[in-house]
């Protein structure tokens, strides 16, 4: 699609009061003509005595959310691409939304975090259509979509019904829950089930991912989530998803070199990304390769489950699982020790000293596809299967062997459940900017970016770089806060090195004195799972204010009890 070329090679946006903008900003006491309708200006919108000022209860006249309303108005009209850093408390939100409804363009909006994505759908939309159509005279068509995984998967519940495999009473439980709801839900959401634990082991052999789906060839797919989420979606003016599902729909799209019906997203005259910070991470994760030791035993399991199902569990399929079953942790306990993620430099060394048990693996794995792929009339699940299991080989093949200078190799540690530890080999693109150019930014018409932390020293250039955006309109707006004069920054100067075991004891003690200072009221945020823990467990009982622990139920839940609970701490990452 082609895009207007830029004259001014920077595409700064001027300054207010220029001729960029076709509103100014008048003195408060100036009158705003009372329109509220679709086609009311951002300056009767966001102006004092505007419809913001009468409808919102804590309005206050932000110049820079105006601004920034403007320049998204602009981008979109002219199809060009935005950059926008607003800081916190500019109001970013209603400053983009605002235009797009305006537009009445089909736009996704793309977040960073769930809770974003909460607030636009549960709280700025639904305000929205109230402040600008007050009598119902129109209504938005929005829909909010998770990743693959917050879904359930109505086929394996199904299947799980058929011959339930179990294990322990906390999954039976949550087996019953989940059955009960299945029957009610509309969404099928797992949000909507506050009592299933955020890590749920069941969970994850029921949830919707897309390389265990069947697709149209799957007996649940009329009634399936996932299609019905695809459907909303196709008639919704506004989407709402995160970056984590708008990048590996973008990838599934570009593998499958944009066929019509690849992906579960609709085309869009614009994309909005919030939160745009976190692009460049998101992006190469999703168009890098990633194998984990979870992935052969899933692969085990499912193939075990299916065929015991279709009593087609011959005893070579069972040689077949059972040496992919020995060998894959066999090859990832050899892998370089080490905590959290580290690079994987030595690869080479490492196939020298291991070139055999990778062989071994690799040959398990083929051997276990040409036993799928050799069953008489299989279900259509088996082809699934092995499709995966040759997957996992070229992955694995490319992990190990590859001499791509565009990559980076590395491997994380992650704890799983039940003490069970996750291992990654994860390879990475170092430069996802010519794959973002040409998959990305140069089949949009529009897209916005727009953060509070995007530039360098008050520029965009190694921003744009790094995501290989050539032509865009930049602005920076200053932050509404006052922070010299309203934020306290404490920096504790004695702690030992986190790496060091003392740490956790010690940040624990300074984390129990804050908190007496604070009355409780506070998030403790962490940059591990591990260390959240064990600083939660070590304070356990030594604080006089309710806990609440990330993973212990939803997140929105969690949230909710906090904001519903004045003094609590909320220990999270
Ligand atoms: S279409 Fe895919 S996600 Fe949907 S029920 Fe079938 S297998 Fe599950």
């Amino acid at each position: 699609m082609a895009r207007v070329s830029d004259p001014d090679p920077h595409n700064r946006l001027q300054v207010p009061g220029s001729a960029y903008y076709s509103d100014s900003v008048p003195p408060a006491s100036q009158p705003v003509p009372d329109t509220k309708k679709r086609d009311v200006s951002l300056y009767q919108f966001f102006a004092p005595g505007g419809v913001l000022s009468r409808t919102h209860p804590a309005y206050e006249f932000r110049r820079g959310q105006l601004q920034m309303a403007q320049a998204v108005e602009q981008a979109l009209e002219e199809k060009r691409h935005l950059i926008v850093e607003a800081g916190t408390g500019t109001g970013k939100t209603l400053a983009y939304l605002v235009p797009v409804i305006r537009s009445g363009k089909r736009v996704i909006i793309s977040t960073g975090t769930k809770n974003l994505q909460e607030q636009l759908f549960h709280k700025d939309i639904p305000f929205l259509e109230q402040a600008l159509f007050p009598n119902g005279e129109a209504k938005l068509k929005v829909c909010y979509m998770k990743g693959r995984n917050n879904y359930l998967c109505r086929k394996k519940l199904y299947d799980l019904t058929d011959q339930p495999v179990l294990s322990g009473l906390e999954e039976i439980e949550h087996y019953r829950a989940i059955a009960a709801w299945e029957k009610v839900t509309q969404s099928g959401d797992k949000a909507e089930l506050a009592s299933l634990p955020e890590a749920s082991a069941l969970w994850h052999k029921l949830d919707a991912r897309s390389d265990t789906c069947l697709g149209q060839k799957c007996s649940a797919w009329d009634r399936c989530f996932i299609t019905e989420m695809h459907r909303r979606a196709m008639e919704s003016d506004i989407i709402i998803v995160n970056h984590h599902l708008f990048f590996a729909d973008l990838s599934i799209k570009q593998q499958a070199e944009y066929a019509p019906d690849a992906g579960i997203l609709p085309e869009v005259g614009a994309v909005i990304f919030d939160e745009a910070h976190e692009l460049e991470d998101v992006a190469g994760s999703y168009f890098g390769v990633s194998v984990s030791n979870a992935r052969f035993e899933e692969l085990c399991r499912d193939v075990e489950v299916s065929l015991q199902r279709n009593h087609m569990l011959s005893a070579s399929m069972s040689g077949a699982l059972k040496s992919v079953r020995e060998r894959a942790p066999f090859f990832f306990a050899l892998l370089p020790q080490g905590d959290g993620r580290f690079s994987f430099e030595n690869r080479r060394e490492f196939m020298e000293e291991n070139g055999d048990e990778f062989l071994g693996l690799q040959q398990s794995l083929g051997r276990l596809g040409s036993e799928l792929e050799n069953l008489p009339s299989k279900p259509e699940e088996v082809f699934n299967f092995a499709r995966r299991a040759q997957e996992l080989q070229v992955q694995l093949a490319f992990l190990m062997e590859s001499e791509d200078r565009n990559t980076v190799f590395w491997i994380e540690r992650r704890r799983g459940g039940r003490d069970r530890q996750n291992v990654f080999l994860q390879a990475t693109p170092i430069d996802v900017a010519p794959i973002l150019k040409t998959c990305l930014f140069d089949k949009l018409q529009c897209a916005v970016l727009t953060s509070a932390t995007l530039a360098v020293g008050g520029s965009f250039e190694y921003m744009r770089q790094r995501l290989g955006l050539e032509h865009a309109r930049e602005t920076v707006l200053p932050s509404h806060f006052d922070y010299e004069n309203q934020a306290l920054f404490y920096v504790p100067p004695d702690l030992p090195d986190p790496r060091t075991p003392q740490f956790a004891a010690k940040a624990a003690d300074r984390i129990r004195r804050l908190l007496e200072v604070s009355r409780g009221r506070a998030f403790v945020l962490f940059t591990s799972y591990a260390q959240m823990n064990d600083v939660y467990q070590r304070l356990l009982g030594e604080l006089e204010f309710p806990m609440l622990l990330q993973g212990d139920a939803p997140k929105t839940a969690l949230l909710e009890e906090f904001r519903l609970t004045p003094p609590a701490v909320l220990f999270a990452t």
